[in-house]
């Protein structure tokens, strides 16, 4: 199959040279719609959305960087070349499509068929941004059964968001188990580090609120999940009242969180707890307050120095609790997720950046300046 649109050489990308440096902006080849694979597709880019991952790749913190690679793993844009020999592809060229953090997945090996498309291998070795070409790029790379089509109706720089922060803490809410009427815990970037805050770094208690938790909380409401959310200062706690939760604990001013949370959700705890921190406190604190047979799920991801659990077994005995790992979502939770949005229910705070501002927009979301998501404009 061939591209309807006439496809360049060369086009901006920006790069990844160098670990925990600047992302490169410049001409990278384009592949070439006779180049493509049966199987795989072209995009040109219209979004890219700037995620928290894309710091940890840049800087190498999960040992897995490889360079030099093509940065972003969130986006919009438009399907214009489909590999000859393509069987039955779901897209066809013209259709707007979402790439999402895994590029790929076989759909064969045994995690696939279990719907747990985040664990098969290939999916692993086709991620976006980290070992394959990613979304910082005016054209880039995908694969056809793996895209995302975008209903029509939803605004590209709006849905970007969703591609990778909404899948994420909506699969999250999933898999926590809480029905409606139930309680649950949400903590984002430095929610829930108590009155120990001062000891932690920083960098984890970001003065805006977490895009996962503003997400987060107005899909709990959707579902009909009573939402405690847990962070600091008066700004986010008003954004979280106003997008619907019901409770707020502010763990700088708690002088003991666990019983503050219990206190505020009937005194025996929500029944499931959502943490998105990059530390292990607040994952052991949420042990501590879930009520019993209650499920804590990890979507933050701290780095190895400070990401180990410390907690009594008996505590997960007594209380016959549940710890959960969730990386993203499979297609049906994506379509699920997109659905949310299509009927008005979730909306992804976004402030749109022109695509030479890669770099000052990553360092704002690492130091926490950014008010729910940067989406870059990609496409001239
Ligand atoms: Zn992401
Ligand atoms: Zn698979």
């Amino acid at each position: 199959m061939t591209s309807t649109i006439a496809v360049p050489a060369t086009a901006r990308a920006a790069v990844i040279t160098t670990v925990k440096e600047d992302l490169v902006i410049k001409e990278v080849d384009v592949v070439q719609p006779s180049d493509l694979a049966a199987g795989e597709c072209l995009v040109k880019v219209d979004y890219a959305g700037c995620c928290h991952s894309d710091i940890h790749v840049k800087n190498d913190d999960w040992g897995r960087t490889q360079t030099p690679i093509v940065g972003g793993h969130e986006g919009v844009g438009h399907v214009i070349a489909i590999g000859a020999n393509t069987i039955g592809s779901p897209v066809k060229i013209g259709d707007r499509v979402g790439m999402k953090w895994f590029a790929n997945a076989c759909l064969k090996c045994e995690m696939c068929r279990l719907g747990y498309e985040s664990c098969c291998t290939l999916a692993r070795e086709q991620t976006h941004g980290l070992t394959v070409e990613g979304t910082f790029a005016e054209y880039t790379r995908c694969w056809v059964d793996y895209l995302t089509p975008i209903p029509d109706g939803l605004d590209s720089a709006a849905v970007t968001p969703l591609l990778c922060a909404g899948l994420t803490i909506y699969k999250a809410l999933k898999v926590s188990n809480a029905k409606p009427g139930h309680w649950v815990a949400l903590s984002g970037a430095g929610g829930g580090l108590g009155h120990l805050g001062e000891e932690i770094p920083c960098k984890y208690a970001l003065p805006l609120l977490d895009i996962h938790i503003s997400i987060g909380i107005q899909f709990a409401v959707a579902m009909g999940i009573r939402v405690i959310a847990i962070d600091t200062g008066a700004e986010k706690r008003d954004l979280c009242y106003k997008l619907g939760a019901e409770k707020w604990v502010d763990f700088a001013e708690s002088k003991d969180l666990v019983k503050d949370v219990q206190d505020a959700t009937g005194g025996i705890g929500p029944h499931a707890a959502i943490i998105a921190v990059g530390h292990a406190l607040p994952f052991n604190q949420a042990l501590m307050y879930l009520r019993s047979t209650g499920t804590l799920v990890a979507i933050g991801m701290p780095g190895p120095a400070n990401g180990i659990l410390n907690v009594p077994i008996a505590l997960l005995i007594s209380k016959c609790l549940s710890i959960v790992g969730s990386a993203t979502g499979n297609r049906q939770d994506m379509a699920e997720a997109l659905d949310f949005m299509a009927r008005g229910k979730v909306d992804c705070h976004h402030e749109i950046r022109d695509f030479n501002e890669v770099n000052n927009a990553l360092k704002d979301v690492s130091e926490g300046k950014v008010k729910g998501r940067i989406v870059l404009k990609i496409a001239s």
